[in-house]
């Protein structure tokens, strides 16, 4: 349930070259600390760019956030993706209904995030692929901190010694 099927630095790091190898189809992506800074609005241009060229290859792709603000839609109609805010991860409702957003069978589509607890465990528990980026800025909402640590405890056991898997 924690272990995630592979890691990566950052969301652009994630070769679709790999994903498409892997018969994945629709990518779900966690928003706060994976695509966009905690706390911040704008993305980084290679990030953008992932996404455009995800798109383009023909994945399907959704953001995924805990967040309730306004701010989930405009970046997810800004990069012309549907997005599930609200998404109280890792309860797995959340993936549902991007799941059904993307229209992609379970077995072909992945999470992409930065937490162990919500975004790594809630696709763990609808039996999706997930893939555990590093956060993007080291400031966290204070109940994530909590889950950081945790996660380093966690992470001791099941992450290789190379850092990637
Ligand atoms: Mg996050």
């Amino acid at each position: 349930m924690f272990r995630p099927d592979a890691f990566a630095d950052r969301l652009s790091l994630v070769s679709l070259d790999e994903l498409a190898g892997k018969g994945m189809k629709g990518i779900i992506v966690d928003l706060d600390n994976t695509l966009v800074g905690y706390g911040q609005e704008h993305l980084a241009p290679q990030d953008a760019a992932w996404i455009a060229s995800a798109l383009a290859r023909g994945f399907k792709v959704a953001l995924v956030s805990n967040n309730f603000t306004g701010r989930v839609q405009r970046i997810g109609a800004e990069l012309g993706v549907p997005t599930v805010p609200s998404a109280l991860k890792p309860l797995p409702s959340a993936f549902g209904r991007a799941l059904r957003l993307l229209g992609t069978r379970k077995s072909e589509t992945v999470v992409v995030g930065d937490q162990l607890f919500t975004d790594v465990l809630g696709a763990k528990l609808l039996g999706l692929h997930a893939i555990l980026t590093h956060p993007l800025v080291a400031n966290d909402w204070y109940g994530t901190r909590v889950l950081r640590f945790l996660e380093r405890v966690v992470l001791g056991r099941v992450k290789p010694p190379n850092g990637r898997a």
